[in-house]
């Protein structure tokens, strides 16, 4: 450390947040890339062109109050525009949430096995990230409630969750923001929700509409194909949308960001083939792996959550699986050591997967 000069109290104690590897080192052959929860099939043909046109006139700055975008979210959604908030990815409403509402002595609560973004961004702004426990791997209301306190000011919680695939019901998630403390603002991360099997399922805007306490993110990154671009949204209560309005800089969303996301989000029939691929292929992995002793929890989202009998056998298979050319996630960092996350990707992604994995399994015996 410096002799002098010196980070803000907390922010060394910041682990640093490890992404989904995209390269293999001294891969001769492609590289399957299933490690960041990526739409194999990619965005929309209507945002890449969106994309492309906004190549026209990259010399001016984007429109700063995200109007297009914000007004093709509402509609698609039936929301309120006015209440819609866009950021450089959903990790940085996130950051906003904690700078608006955490600082020193405030307290942010997340999941044993929550998005590892959330104490990132809660120290980041001083606050003292909070771990309230999972019920094997899955959001415990229970266990929330009973580790909130008059300090708390915001509560996590995805839904599905990252990196575990499982989910709460609406009942439940009324429930948490029906018995936060008063000064504690619920925080709906539905990066995932266009994937969960009920077609009723509403990631959050219920809840927002009937509450002054909650709001919902989402991105553009998963399902929509345009992690690379850096787009996802809020929506919440017009107090806080105006808060976080304030922190939020003019131009945190580029051109070629806001065309591309109202594009992809205007074309339904791209989300809903990608969700339907998904699901096949989500359950055919999950049984195909059960089927060799890899269980997994039934995951609402792009991914699974594959369990090994022992962090060395993860560690093994994951080896394996880099030999054999696909990239997934050890989520060490998460808790899960005998775990490996690997998204759903297409048919010949999660048969390769399924093979690396029988030939490891029957390497091992
Ligand atoms: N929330 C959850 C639960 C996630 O898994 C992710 C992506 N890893 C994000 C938020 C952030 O995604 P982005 O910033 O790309 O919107």
């Amino acid at each position: 450390p410096h002799r002098t000069i010196r980070p803000q109290p907390g922010i060394l104690d910041i682990e640093l947040y490890v992404s989904g590897e995209s390269k293999l080192a001294g891969a001769q052959n492609s590289v399957t890339k299933l490690s960041s929860n990526e739409n194999p099939y990619g965005p929309s043909p209507a945002a890449k062109a969106a994309v492309i046109a906004a190549a026209e006139s990259l010399e001016l700055y984007p429109d700063s109050g995200h109007a297009a975008l914000r007004g093709a979210i509402a509609e698609v959604h039936g929301l309120d525009p006015a209440r819609v908030i866009c950021g450089a990815g959903s990790d940085e409403i996130i950051a906003f949430l904690c700078q608006v509402y955490a600082g020193p002595g405030d307290e942010v609560v997340h999941t044993e096995h929550g998005f590892a973004m959330y104490p990132i961004s809660a120290r980041a702004a001083g606050a003292t990230p909070v771990e309230a426990p999972e019920r094997v791997r899955v959001t415990d209301v229970d266990a929330i409630l009973s580790v909130c306190t008059d300090r708390t000011r915001l509560v996590f919680i995805a839904n599905p969750n990252n990196p575990t695939g499982t989910m709460i019901g609406p009942e439940e998630v009324a429930r948490l923001a029906e018995g936060l403390p008063e000064a504690a603002l619920l925080v709906l991360d539905g990066a995932y929700a266009e994937y969960v099997r009920d077609p009723d399922f509403d990631a959050g805007r219920a809840l927002v509409e009937a509450r002054d306490n909650v709001v919902m993110t989402r991105t553009f990154s998963k399902v929509h194909g345009l992690g690379g671009l850096r787009v996802g949204w809020g929506y919440g209560p017009a107090h806080v949308i105006e808060a976080l309005n304030r922190v939020r800089g003019p131009f945190n969303v580029s051109a070629a960001g806001l065309a591309a996301g109202e594009a992809a989000i205007r074309d339904r029939d791209h989300v809903a083939r990608s969700v339907a691929l998904n699901a096949q292929w989500r359950d055919w992995l999950a049984a195909e792996l059960d089927a060799l002793g890899i269980p997994s929890d039934r995951s609402e989202a792009n991914f699974i959550l594959a369990r090994f009998d022992s962090p060395d056998q993860a560690g093994a298979c994951d080896m394996a699986l880099r030999e054999g050319g696909v990239l997934v996630r050890r989520v060490t960092g998460y808790k899960l050591p005998a775990a490996l996350r690997i998204t759903i990707g297409d048919e010949l992604a999660c048969r390769r997967v399924v093979s690396i994995i029988a030939d490891f399994l029957g390497r091992s015996e």
